[in-house]
């Protein structure tokens, strides 16, 4: 099994980037919906969150209204990383048991984790391979823009709450340029396709003879 962390910031292409690997027959650990599952009502980051940030962020279902704890945090750096310090340890419990079922499974399986904060969050020891989509900062505001409806004002800030992605380069194994077209994204991904197919047979071969 080969693990590979794939990342970029934001709106620069990763979802995107990581359904071509899937089109390629990689499997997908997506850390948003992870991040979803253990803020769900009874999930293990639900009840800490709401005790830090009240009743006020929850929905009539109890669920967590993202768009309220989002302009929270995304205003306030510590509460941010007071968000971050309960969701990260959850979300890489359940990636780590995701990862243990897709070994059982397919053991020559070539996974693709789409973590928008891996570096920030220093998650590269835990991956073999670290693939950063890449975009320059101001394609990033356009396409977040058209993608969010959000004024030039609000991409801004949430750009500017993150690590710039040009400083994220030197993190990379391989890195994908998302600038132009999408087809042209695509033949990228199946370039490097047959590649990370042999990074994993020499991984396991390592593996078996060690
Ligand atoms: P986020 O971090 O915000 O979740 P992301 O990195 O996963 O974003 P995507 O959602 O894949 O990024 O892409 C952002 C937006 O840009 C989407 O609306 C997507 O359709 C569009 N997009 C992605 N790649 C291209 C491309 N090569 N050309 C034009 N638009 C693109």
């Amino acid at each position: 099994m080969l693990n590979i962390g794939l990342t970029g910031g934001i709106g620069s292409g990763k979802s995107t980037v990581a359904q071509f690997f899937k089109n390629k027959g990689a499997y997908l650990i997506d850390f948003d919906v992870l991040a979803h599952k253990v803020e769900e009502p009874g999930g293990p980051a639900w009840k800490q969150i709401v005790e830090e940030y009240g009743s006020e962020i929850l929905n009539k279902d109890a669920t967590i209204n993202r768009e309220k704890l989002g302009d929270i945090v995304f205003q306030d750096k510590k509460k941010l990383e007071t968000l971050n310090g309960i969701v990260h340890p959850a979300v890489f419990k359940e990636w780590v048991h995701r990862m243990e079922e897709i070994k059982k499974e397919k053991k020559d399986a070539i996974v693709i984790s789409d973590i928008p904060l891996l570096i920030e969050v220093g998650l590269q020891k835990y991956v073999d391979l670290v693939i950063l989509v890449y975009i320059p900062p101001e394609e990033q505001i356009e396409r977040i823009r058209t993608r969010n409806g959000f004024t030039r004002e609000e991409a801004e800030y949430r750009l500017h709450s993150q690590m710039p992605i040009d400083e994220k380069l030197s993190f990379a194994d391989i890195v994908i340029n998302n600038g132009g077209p999408l087809e042209e994204t695509r033949k990228i991904v199946e370039k490097y396709w047959p590649e990370l197919l042999e990074r994993e047979q020499s991984k396991r071969k390592r593996e078996t003879e060690q």
